[in-house]
């Protein structure tokens, strides 16, 4: 099963992506941690890009249409991937569907993330993650149940983001608005589009997704 979870920063799609890659096998494809990875490195791409991901920009559609269509090649994507952060315009949507085209698969669901802005800030600024496995937390919202111990791991070194900051946040959620939304009617129109409600809890929202995964499993 391919999907696509769309939503604006703090949604909670790497949150959702990390565990339907834990509970049905699917590989986690999210762009920003592949840009955030290339930053690391210092190549060319993370030369780029890592301006434009300070300042809460995007990065061009070329450099991210080229990661995914070197990944999803990969043996591993074969039975099923879930992509999180991408596509994110709708130049990216359309180069999507032409790779999938071109190797014989198809998008089986884009699952639409409601959320409140207003608490997404609160969200992002509280996020951090175990600097050795990426597992996600939250000061308030997701505590890791030990303190200062990862739950997946067992280590003990988390680190923040230096684009999650109130002000980058801000410029995230505009870009947001002026490219990415419009993929929600883009792939309304393709019969593509479930929502959930985004504000539930974390527990209630992964429910939610496993009810539309199901239902599209049975169809
Ligand atoms: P995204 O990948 O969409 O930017 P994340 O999954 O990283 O969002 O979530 C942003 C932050 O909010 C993380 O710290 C995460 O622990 C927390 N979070 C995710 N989902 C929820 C939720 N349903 N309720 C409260 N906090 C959440
Ligand atoms: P979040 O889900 O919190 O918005 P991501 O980790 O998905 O954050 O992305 C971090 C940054 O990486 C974005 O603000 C943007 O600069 C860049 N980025 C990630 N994915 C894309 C994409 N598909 N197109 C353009 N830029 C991207
Ligand atoms: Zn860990």
């Amino acid at each position: 099963m391919n999907l696509i979870l769309l939503g604006p920063p703090g949604a909670g799609k790497g949150t959702q992506s990390q565990r339907l890659a834990d509970a049905r096998g699917l590989v986690q494809l999210s762009t920003g941690e592949m840009l955030r990875a290339a930053v690391k490195a210092g190549t060319e791409i993370g030369l780029k890009a890592k301006a434009v991901m300070e300042s809460g920009g995007l990065v061009s559609d070329d450099i991210v249409i080229g990661i995914i269509a070197d990944r999803i090649k990969k043996p591993d994507c074969a039975d099923g991937f879930i992509l999180d952060g991408f596509p994110r315009t709708l130049a990216q949507a359309v180069g999507l569907d032409k790779l999938l085209k071109d190797s014989g698969t198809s998008m089986d669901a884009v699952i639409e993330m409601k959320v409140d802005d207003s608490a997404m800030i609160e969200r992002i600024v509280g996020r951090f993650s175990c600097s050795n496995c990426g597992a996600g937390y939250h000061d308030t919202f997701q505590q890791p149940k030990t303190e200062g111990v990862c739950d997946k791991c067992g280590k003990s070194d988390f680190t923040r983001r230096a684009d999650d900051n109130e002000e980058t946040v801000k410029s995230r959620l505009m870009a947001y608005y002026r490219e990415t939304a419009p993929l929600i009617g883009y792939y309304f129109a393709k019969d593509k589009l479930r929502a959930v409600d985004g504000m539930a809890p974390i527990d209630g929202v992964s429910r939610q997704i496993g009810a539309v995964l199901d239902e599209i499993q049975k169809a």
